[in-house]
């Protein structure tokens, strides 16, 4: 039995983490969940959205499954995800775009790993006004941040049997903060002689990416690029209902879907689960339990190769619910 962290979230994330915990169960994984709740609907019972007790669950069951938590836009309290992430040193986050068997998409061929750099960047959070007229966002990049992340991409390669680490960045521009990423890249590459090191610019990335997304591999950026390209590869291979991630530092996992809380549908039964559910199959492969893992992605494939119960972001009619027992019943 593990001992895993659980954070529902709010908006569809109560929905999908729900409909995870069915499976994982049905699996055959037995799982001791802690639930721990943030986000606005604590604000009031503890006077912030990010109890202490949450960041406690975590550092003491070392993993986590997390759904997602709405962040206000423009004024309000900032990101609890980023926050997590920053208060914990959640230094890697991890976004495979892999193409699955029968998901909709019109490329053929996307394998890629995203290592995104995920404490420091533009999202800092250092911010001020200039006058009532402008506004500055002070983007901070690090030697050692920068190292950690590359090294991780790197490290990744060599187990996984990945032949190429792709550094990506706008160092034509940012001279000295992507000019010091890039660099840091480059020379721990040269510490990894038999995996294939290039770099590119962000902006040709995203056309390469569209184009031929068969010459990539690992990819690692700094937090905003990461940001924004694994949201293209999750557009690349079906949507941000199939895209999984974690959060990562040497002792820590926090596992959660790329996409957001999905307001305009939360409440409905309408949230695709399976992003959720093949972030929650990277959290059960690192609590070595790959055959359960491998079990759960074979039966998504399947459903999606049959496409009869598929939700709306995947061109279907079925609900959360009807999608979740169709997983189960190809377990
Ligand atoms: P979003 O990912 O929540 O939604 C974008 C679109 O994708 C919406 O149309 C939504 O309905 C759809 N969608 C997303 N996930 C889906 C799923 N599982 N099944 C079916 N459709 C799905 O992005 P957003 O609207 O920009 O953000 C909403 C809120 O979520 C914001 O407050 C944002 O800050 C927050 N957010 C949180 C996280 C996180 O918890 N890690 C990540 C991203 C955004």
């Amino acid at each position: 039995m593990y001992n895993v962290t659980l954070i529902p979230g709010d908006g569809i994330g109560p929905e999908i983490t729900e409909a995870v915990q069915q499976i994982i169960s049905a699996a055959g994984v037995d799982i001791k969940w802690q639930t721990v709740n943030a986000g606005a609907n604590v604000m009031e019972e503890y006077g912030t959205p990010l109890p202490e007790e949450v960041l406690q669950s975590i550092k003491k069951n070392k993993v986590a499954l997390k759904g997602p938590i709405t962040t206000p836009v423009g004024s309000g309290f900032r990101s609890v995800n980023v926050a997590i992430r920053q208060k914990l040193d959640l230094y890697v986050n991890l976004r495979p775009a892999k193409i699955l068997k029968g998901a909709p998409t019109q490329f053929s061929d996307l394998d890629v790993v995203i290592f995104r750099e995920n404490t420091e960047g533009l999202y800092a959070g250092i911010e001020h006004n200039v006058g009532d007229n402008a506004a500055e966002s002070i983007k901070i990049t690090t030697r050692e941040a920068s190292e950690r992340i590359v090294r991780a991409a790197f490290e990744y390669a060599l187990e996984n049997d990945r032949e190429q680490v792709t550094a990506v960045h706008k160092a034509n521009i940012l001279k000295l903060s992507d000019g010091l990423f890039k660099s840091v890249a480059e020379e721990v590459a040269q510490d990894y002689p038999d995996i294939k090191f290039n770099n590119k610019i962000v902006d040709n990335m995203c056309m390469q990416l569209v184009q031929y997304p068969e010459d990539y591999d690992v990819l690692v950026l700094p937090n905003l690029y990461g940001d924004i390209v694994s949201d293209l590869c999750a557009g690349l291979i079906g949507g941000l209902g199939v895209t999984p991630g974690a959060n990562l530092n040497d002792q820590l996992a926090v596992f959660e879907a790329v996409h957001g809380s999905a307001p305009d549908i939360a409440g409905e039964d309408k949230a695709n689960p399976i992003a959720l559910l093949l972030s929650a199959c990277l959290m059960l492969e690192h609590l070595g339990e790959e055959k359960a893992a491998s079990q759960i992605e074979t039966a998504i494939e399947e459903v999606l190769t049959r496409g009869e119960v598929l939700t709306a972001d995947l061109g279907g009619t079925a609900t959360t619910t009807e999608l979740t027992e169709e997983i189960i019943n190809q377990l």
